[in-house]
């Protein structure tokens, strides 16, 4: 299976929008620009939601049907690793193998000394044109990535094979993911990281570093765009260089996780994909379900109730709900509406409050972000919120849409062909 050049992950934590995800990318399609769709979706959230694996497999296989979608599709175990990977066996055709956990851990010495060995031909491929922020490597240098990323990479090794070993090596996508670690990656280290994966056999097509500053779920970028867009050219001009000169897939390209809603950041990305005819993955995954809160706070007194309920639910609990998003939150407790105030919302106030409009002045990211978060809430509400869906689905299919294309797609993957 060989990914295509563009794709965006997309997230649908209850399974009802992949139809009106599939159109923002069918109006891509129409302007000339293929983008396939990944339907992601994490051990994590399976475990939160109460959904299994084969779920978003049935939705996925629903939502091409529907559309008539005639480009490949894909299901993504996302974030996935050796204890959990067996549940999504049958139902994924795209694996996240995420080794951000076993970064640091050191490999033996043996393994150390001779990754050491093996590489040290390779330090005379810098300086690399472009790559600027590295000019050489040393053998320490080396020696410092053996021991920080070997050990990740050798897991990443483990995983693959196990996967290639029950579905057929030709029959999945892998993607290595180490943003979820504690520091970026730099681009020479990028670089020898890939050398390492290739000399484990996995056939890596597309790999997600770490980058610099901060991808917090639903809201934009924090921290220097300049720094980013050097950092972001190096790393394509890196895996431009290590397919050259490592056994490859030569469609290995860039994945971005926590890519939605970095606003900032899609101008720099569309040059730098534009410049070096370079591929992209975007990973987003939460925002479609805040599509939905906005569409059912649209939709009319019914709906808005349920999304001030959701709300005043996800206030109450807001501890339990941050906790496994720790690192990926940065959520103002006083910037948080009362629940009260918000019961007295209309539609528009709520949905301007939640709609990630940086111009407007109502628009309120603590309030986003919290609900980006309180998914959980929704999904104990079960039958009911799924029902409240089902009835307006007609607004918030055209949320989701609008979101997914308007403000992802066109910058990002269009960007001058707007029409
Ligand atoms: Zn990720």
């Amino acid at each position: 299976m060989t990914l295509e050049k563009y794709s965006i992950g997309v997230g649908d934590r209850f399974g009802h929008q992949g139809a009106a995800q599939l159109q923002a990318l069918q109006q891509a399609d129409q302007r000339g620009v293929k983008i396939v769709p990944v339907w992601n979706k994490s051990f994590r959230e399976h475990t939160i939601v109460g959904t299994q694996p084969a779920d978003t497999r049935h939705a996925a296989d629903g939502a091409v049907k529907e559309c008539s979608w005639k480009h490949s599709y894909y299901v993504d175990a996302d974030h996935i690793g050796l204890k959990n990977v067996d549940l999504f066996l049958d139902s994924s055709n795209f694996y996240t193998l995420d080794v951000a956990d076993f970064i640091g851990k050191a490999a033996e010495e043996r393994e150390i000394a001779s990754f050491v060995k093996s590489m040290a031909k390779y330090t005379a491929e810098f300086p690399l044109s472009g790559v600027r922020t590295t000019t050489r490597v040393t053998e320490e240098d080396l020696a410092a990535i053996g021991k920080k990323y070997l050990f990740a990479v050798k897991e990443a090794g483990r995983i693959y094979r196990h996967i290639a070993e029950k579905k057929g090596a030709e029959n999945f996508v892998a993607e290595v993911s180490t943003d979820e670690a504690n520091e970026p990656q730099t681009p020479a280290q990028l670089f020898f990281i890939l050398a390492a994966l290739a000399e484990e056999g996995v056939r890596v097509q597309t790999i997600a570093p770490k980058f610099t500053g901060s991808f917090l779920k639903g809201i934009d970028y924090v921290g220097s765009v300049d720094q980013f867009a050097t950092e972001f050219e190096e790393d394509l001009l890196v895996i431009a260089h290590a397919v050259k000169t490592f056994d490859l897939p030569k469609n290995l390209k860039l994945s971005v996780h926590s890519g939605s809603d970095k606003f900032s950041l899609y101008p720099v990305i569309r040059r730098a994909i534009g410049k070096h005819d370079a591929g992209l993955h975007l990973k987003t995954a939460g925002t479609t379900w805040l599509e939905e809160l906005i569409g059912l706070a649209m939709s009319g007194p019914e709906g808005l109730r349920v999304a001030q309920e959701v709300y005043a639910t996800a206030h109450a609990r807001i501890d339990e709900l941050c906790k496994p998003y720790e690192t990926v939150i940065n959520i103002d407790r006083s910037k948080l509406p009362d629940p009260q105030l918000v019961r007295r919302w209309g539609s528009e106030e709520y949905a301007s409050a939640l709609r990630h409009t940086q111009s407007d002045p109502r628009y309120n990211l603590h309030f986003r972000q919290l609900l980006h978060v309180g998914y959980k809430v929704a999904a104990e509400m079960g039958g009911e919120y799924l029902r409240m869906l089902e009835k307006y689905q007609e607004v918030v299919g055209q949320n989701v849409t609008e979101n997914l294309f308007d403000r992802h797609i066109n910058p990002l993957f269009l960007g001058s062909k707007q029409s």
